[in-house]
């Protein structure tokens, strides 16, 4: 890049090489003098800088020349450079001129001729420095927008890919990277969180594929782990240079622990510039500040994902122990069932075993006493039994028990209580009903026993049955008395040649 040119106009010769000589005893080299004997020239120098890209801080102007006057040749400049300052240096200007260079040009300052040389080159050193402040402030300001633009896509995040692409465009408008427009983004692998699978990839580039030299090719992920800690501008020989800036954040910029790096590319000419590394450090904090949360918002979403399946895992289990459960229960039941059953009935002939038939003979004695009811038990015993096992057989002998239960079944009604209550020895108990009506319903099973023929294989049988029956009596809550009276009773019909019914004699 050119240096920067103090531009002096007047037309006098004289006074032309006196401002040359004095600027350049009294600056430091980094300006170029240049000389113009009009306003004409003037303009043209201008316009020949301005394709050049060569900057003008500074024009010396003076008021009366011959063609285009001082101001208006001011003004005229202010339109092509707006930021370029003007100093007016004449013995003879109006102060309608002065004040028209004030007002359409900013004209920095007026000085008569002749002009005492330490109050110009201060005058002129002033000039400068306003210039540069001024165009400082105004790069300040422009990357302070640029910062602003970046902070609006943290808050309003989108796909960091395409987040990350936005910041790398904002950056290569911004003063210092704006000229190349080239730069790339890389960071480290998102869905390797922690510093111990460190990966790295270019997610934003712009005007990257046309360089030979492309850092993406020179960079080998590893080498990203040993960039240094610090912004720098990397020159190359060859080509371009770049600023190499590591997005760490704030907090770990001295322990160098590397999120990532951003490479901006600057024209070989490039200055190294503090303000550009002032920007560039507030950026890569936050890229990195980005990248932090872009893996926190991952981590959350795979812990919500753990946590479902945990949930689902947990929910399978719960509906699968209530299925064991339910199915214990089922079990449960059945065997509940089963040992009710058991536990209350004959096995051989389906009727309430002695057990069961006295609990509930006790329990319907109870009832009819309570409740001043009539009440008749019977006790039945079938008439040499032991016969028909001896002649037939046991499994005989259970066919005719079998059947012979039937037939007292069929014949008592429903709310009598039959049991078996021995081997051949069987129990009713005949609530509300009275000595009579038991003996009558009593001789129809004696008679319906009688009149049974039991088929085994080939044998025909038939048994006859005895049978003793007793009334409940006064103040008897249970059934023992009743019974041994049944007892005694079922003896005397034995007795008595069997086939037979016998009450007991109170009944
Ligand atoms: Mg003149």
């Amino acid at each position: 890049m050119s240096k920067p040119v103090i531009l002096c106009v007047d037309d006098e010769r004289m006074i032309l090489s006196s401002l040359k000589s004095q600027l350049q005893n009294n600056l430091m080299a980094g300006y170029k003098i240049e000389l113009a004997e009009s306003g004409e020239e003037a303009l043209e120098i201008i316009e020949e800088l301005c394709e050049n890209q060569t900057e003008v801080p500074l024009v010396i102007v003076d008021q009366i020349m011959g063609g285009m006057y001082g101001d208006e040749l001011l003004a005229q400049i202010k339109d092509r450079l707006p930021k370029t300052l003007g100093i007016m240096l004449t013995g003879q200007a109006s102060a309608d001129s002065v004040g028209n260079a004030v007002n359409k040009a900013d004209l920095f300052r007026y000085i008569s001729k002749p002009w005492d040389e330490d109050d110009f080159i201060l005058t002129v050193k002033t000039a400068l420095q306003s210039y540069y402040h001024q165009k400082k402030l105004v790069r300040q300001d422009c990357y302070q927008n640029a910062l602003n633009k970046i902070l609006q896509f943290v808050l309003h995040p989108r796909a960091f890919n395409d987040q990350l692409s936005d910041v790398l465009t904002v950056i290569l408008n911004a003063p210092d990277f704006s000229e190349l427009k080239k730069g790339s983004i890389f960071i480290e692998s998102l869905g390797q969180i922690g510093p111990d699978h460190p990966e790295f990839e270019m997610i934003a580039a712009q005007n990257h594929e046309d360089d030979p030299d492309n850092l993406h090719h020179e960079n080998k992920l590893e080498d990203f782990k040993k960039i240094e800690p610090q912004i720098q501008l990397i020159s190359r020989s060859n080509a371009n240079c770049y600023y190499q800036a590591p997005i760490v954040l704030p907090e770990s910029s001295l322990s160098g622990s590397i999120m990532g790096v951003l490479y901006l590319y600057v024209s070989p000419s490039h200055c190294e510039s503090q303000q550009a590394k002032s920007f560039l450090s507030s950026v890569c904090h936050t890229i990195a500040g980005m990248i932090r949360l872009a893996q926190y918002n991952l981590a959350i979403e795979h812990h919500s994902f753990k946590l479902e399946e945990l949930v689902e895992k947990r929910t399978t289990e719960l509906h699968h122990a209530l299925d064991v459960q339910a199915k214990q229960n089922n079990v449960l039941l059945k065997t509940n069932k089963e040992l009710e059953y058991y536990a209350t009935t004959d096995e051989l002939t389906g009727l309430l075993n002695r057990r069961c038939f006295f609990e509930r003979a006790d329990h319907e004695a109870y009832r009819s006493q309570r409740y001043e009811r009539l009440m008749v038990l019977a006790m039945l015993d079938l008439d040499f039994f032991k016969t028909v096992n001896d002649e037939y057989g046991h499994q005989a002998g259970d066919t005719v028990l079998n059947e012979i239960a039937k037939v007292i079944s069929d014949n008592v009604r429903d709310h009598d209580v039959v049991g078996r209550v021995g081997g051949e020895e069987f129990a009713i108990v005949m609530p509300e009903t009275n000595a009579q009506g038991g003996k009558e319903l009593c001789e129809r099973i004696r008679q319906a026993i009688a009149d049974t023929r039991v088929k085994v294989g080939p044998h025909t049988i038939s048994v006859s049955t005895s049978i003793g029956v007793t009334a409940l009596r006064e103040n008897e809550t249970g059934i023992c008395a009743a019974m041994s009276r049944a007892d005694q009773a079922l003896y005397d019909s034995k007795r008595k040649g069997r086939n037979l019914i016998s009450l007991d004699y109170e009944a």
